[in-house]
């Protein structure tokens, strides 16, 4: 599985002239390597795989590194170790994007010839093989589990921050190694955010509360949200919820494979404007998520580039009205040859708790 990865991206470093590819990214050396450490550079050549990191890390690298790695000590720094790894002006790959300006200046020193490159691995993580996708179906089951023993907390209007720490801590205890990231809980007006977080506000009745959290697990993330509604839902919100409702299956049903991101993101933004919320769904439908929770490809009005069976992706429309609140429904998609397909089962329909 990891050999595989790493001839793909032997095969790009081949088309692009590159003698050497330095990995610095941590979900890239994940990928690569199966390594869970903070610190780790991997220097691939075509002759040799270096796994560059330091004392505290020797013993995790020999219990997970899988794909070929040799171990090699980082205390000379990283610079003078490619320095002493790498022919002398071999045109060396370093990941543009993950790179700051003093890390790039610090590699200088190394004697190669530095060339930025851009995405090379991320763009091979964003198709998923067939044991990735186990292991997110594994990590989706797991969030809804979490999500299923929230609602008693939510009925006893409880604080956001409280139900945010029973997202956290129930995670951990059913097998999560933490939550894909720190769980938003919106309630009332707060739901208008997309993006909320939590507060320590009640939980109102009546009133919509937003639920997006995902956890990771074997190192792949879910994310799914839902807006719920504690206690009753009103009329006005019950016909926003059906408008995002379809505007989901819209989305989801475009997902295809040989299809753009751009015409994803379309079939659900389509049906919003028509509906008279053009101004109120302002983020993307979507986006890749494994490794990172954001990852390739987008579904977004940008994104030109197809869609391709193996890609997975959240579809979560959104309708916000500021101070008012706002409803978003949010499930992962496999893209697949045949056809999108629900990697949730969770009912998203209206859920009055
Ligand atoms: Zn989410
Ligand atoms: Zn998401």
């Amino acid at each position: 599985m990891h050999e595989t990865r790493i001839g793909r991206l032997l095969a790009r470093m081949e088309e692009l002239g590159l003698d050497a590819l330095l990995i610095n990214s941590l979900p890239n050396v994940f990928y690569l390597s199966a390594f869970t450490g903070t610190n780790a550079s991997l220097l691939i050549t075509p002759r040799a795989r270096w796994f560059i990191t330091d004392f505290r890390y020797h013993e995790r690298f020999a219990a997970e590194a899988r794909g070929g790695w040799q171990l090699h000590d980082s205390a000379a720094g990283l610079a003078r170790c490619i320095g002493g790894l790498c022919v002398p002006a071999a045109r060396l790959g370093f990941e543009a994007e993950q790179t700051s300006v003093a890390a790039r200046e610090r590699l200088a020193a190394c004697g190669c010839e530095l060339v930025p490159t851009r995405n090379l691995v991320e763009e091979l993580r964003a198709v998923k093989d067939s044991g990735e996708i186990e292991t997110i179906r594994r990590a989706v089951a797991l969030g809804e589990q979490v999500f299923g023993e929230l609602l008693p907390c939510i009925r006893g209007g409880a604080m956001e921050r409280e139900v945010a720490a029973e997202i956290e801590y129930r995670a951990r205890r059913l097998g999560a190694t933490e939550c894909s990231f720190k769980p938003i809980i919106a309630s009332g007006r707060r739901s208008a955010q997309p993006h909320a977080g939590f507060t320590e506000q009640r939980i109102q009745p009546g009133q919509p509360l937003t639920i997006d959290m995902g956890v990771v697990l074997a190192g792949y993330c879910s994310d799914m949200t839902r807006t719920v509604f504690p206690g009753d839902c009103p009329a006005r919100w019950r016909e926003l919820y059906a408008i995002v409702l379809e505007a989901k299956r819209r989305g989801f049903a475009a997902s295809r494979a040989g299809d753009s991101g751009a015409a994803a993101d379309g079939a659900a933004r389509e049906y919003i404007t028509e509906r008279g919320y053009a101004e109120n769904f302002g983020h993307g439908l979507g986006h890749g998520v494994g490794i990172q929770i954001h990852e390739a490809p987008r579904l977004v009005w940008t994104e030109k580039r197809l869609l391709a069976a193996g890609n997975v992706v959240s579809c979560e429309p959104g309708i916000y009205l500021p101070g008012e609140g706002g409803i978003r429904i949010e499930d992962m998609t496999l893209v697949t040859e045949d056809g999108p397909q629900n990697l949730n089962s969770l009912s998203d329909e209206l859920m009055v708790v």
